[in-house]
């Protein structure tokens, strides 16, 4: 008891205390800045690699973006990506950020569904799927499970089985060979069940978003409950994602 005292002393709090207020180093970009100086748009948009930028209005939309900096390197007058890592929504519009805006990306209150917060506010299990995923968010997704950052202490675990989850998150483009998998996990789910989507690829394809190996119809014909943007998305992004989704307070 005394060494492991000793050793809690010498090491401190292995978790993040307070998840809603953590904030996040370079090099992670976050919700960009995009200001009103001149740039060159045309060029902008020809070597963003995700048709992410469009032009009239200027616009970045986070759903497609990578992170790759690109933009930012060529017009750092134009355009910064800020440490800003409160980045989910329940909107996939409001994932696009256009010329001076500035206010935070939000959850629309009035489009989630009630029992998400009457029956999952205090435990919600979830299924991942790697839907063709390239590992990074799925990397990311086993993190939000680690001593740092616990999300467990949140009533919020992944679990083996659909059958004992509340609902799946999605990582990964969605291939061909994953549609019908995805399906089943989807079907197997009780209700009522949410979807998340988790990352650039399973938002909107990513940069296989025109690839013949996708098959993408799942994410047209349900409702998404959560887009969690990022390439990978951040375990903090992630976290307070779901906790304002599933509780009014946090
Ligand atoms: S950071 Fe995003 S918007 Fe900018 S070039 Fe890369 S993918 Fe496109």
């Amino acid at each position: 008891m005394i060494a492991e005292l000793k050793l809690l002393k010498l090491q401190g709090k292995q978790y993040i205390p307070d998840i809603t207020k953590a904030t996040i180093p370079p090099p992670f970009k976050g919700k960009p800045i995009i200001n009103k100086e001149p740039a060159d748009k045309d060029l902008l948009e020809s070597i963003c690699p995700t048709n992410a930028i469009q032009k009239n209005p200027f616009s970045i939309d986070l759903g497609k973006c990578t992170f790759c900096g690109a933009c930012a390197f060529y017009a750092p007058q134009k355009i910064t990506f800020t440490n800003e890592h409160n980045m989910a929504t329940n909107v996939r519009e409001n994932l696009i950020i256009t010329e001076g805006e500035e206010n935070h990306i939000l959850l629309n209150e009035a489009l989630i569904r009630k029992e998400i917060r009457s029956l999952f506010g205090r435990s919600l299990k979830l299924r991942q799927i790697c839907a063709a995923g390239d590992n990074s968010t799925e990397l990311e997704l086993n993190a939000t499970e680690n001593v740092n950052f616990d999300m467990g202490r949140f009533g919020i675990n992944f679990v083996a089985s659909p059958r004992h989850a509340d609902g799946i998150v999605i990582s990964g483009p969605l291939s061909v060979n994953m549609a019908e998998a995805t399906q089943i996990c989807y079907d197997a789910v009780p209700n009522p069940k949410i979807i998340i989507l988790a990352g650039t690829d399973a938002i909107s394809g990513g940069i296989f978003q025109e690839s013949p190996a996708l098959k993408r119809e799942f994410i047209q014909k349900y409702s998404i409950d959560l887009y969690v943007p990022g390439n990978p998305p951040h375990p903090l992004t992630f976290i307070n994602g779901i906790l304002k989704l599933i509780r009014k307070k946090m």
